[in-house]
C-alpha cells in the first residue's frame, strides 16, 4: 500500500507554537519502530504535512530541511526511510489546494507512486487530515496522539466516515499490516 503519514502529532510531538528547530522535533514513542515495520512489509511511505510556519515567515525552507534531516537520520539508524516528504508551506489565509484539508498533496502522491485511493491509507490526528483523505477517496486512520483525542471528541461528520481509530502510529501500523480498515 501507499501509506501517507501526517507529521506533527503522528510521528513527532505536536507543538502549538510549531516545530521550529531540530531540537523541537521530538519523536513520539514507538513511531520510528512503526515506520520501520511498514517499510519491512514493503509499503511505500510518504509524509504529507502542513507547515504554515513557512508561509507565516516563522522558519525558512532551509530550517525545515534541517528538521527533516534529523527525522531521516533517525530512521536510517533503524535501516528505514521515507519515500517522499510533501510539505504545504501555505499560510492559512493564503491556502492553496496543497494545504490540508485540500487534497493536493495526496493527489500528488497518488500520481507519483501510481497508487489508487483504494490502495492508499492516510494516518492523521486532525480533522483536516481526514477531510483531505476523504476528498481523495483513500482509507483513513485517526490516531489518538497529538490532536487526535480532541478530534475524536469533537465528532466526525458522516462524510468523513468510515474512520479507523488507533491509539498511536504503532497500532495504526498493526491495522495496516493486517489490512484492517473500518468499512
Ligand atoms: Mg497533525
Amino acid at each position: 500500500m501507499l501509506v501517507l503519514l501526517d507529521r506533527d502529532g503522528v510521528i513527532n510531538e505536536d507543538r502549538p507554537d510549531f516545530v521550529k528547530s531540530p531540537e523541537e522535533f521530538v519523536f513520539l514513542k514507538g513511531a520510528v519502530e512503526a515506520i520501520a515495520r511498514l517499510k519491512s512489509a514493503q509499503h511505500l511511505i510518504a509524509i504529507v504535512t502542513n507547515q504554515s510556519c513557512i508561509g507565516r515567515g516563522i522558519i525558512t525552507e532551509e530550517r525545515l530541511a534541517s528538521i527533516h534531516q534529523k527525522l531521516c537520520t533517525e530512521l536510517a539508524k533503524h535501516q528505514c526511510s521515507i519515500d517522499h516528504i510533501y510539505v504545504a508551506p501555505d499560510a492559512p489565509w493564503n491556502a492553496t489546494e496543497m494545504r490540508k484539508p485540500g487534497a493536493g498533496m495526496i493527489k500528488a502522491a497518488l500520481s507519483k507512486f501510481r497508487h489508487s485511493p483504494e490502495n492508499t491509507v492516510l494516518v492523521g490526528d486532525a480533522k483536516r487530515d481526514l477531510q483531505a483523505a476523504a476528498a481523495a477517496g483513500c482509507h483513513r486512520i485517526l490516531v489518538q496522539t497529538g490532536k487526535g483525542m480532541k478530534t475524536q471528541k469533537d465528532g466526525l461528520e458522516p462524510d468523513l466516515l468510515p474512520v479507523s481509530v488507533a491509539k498511536d502510529l504503532a497500532e495504526a501500523t498493526d491495522f495496516i499490516l493486517q489490512g484492517r480498515f473500518a468499512a
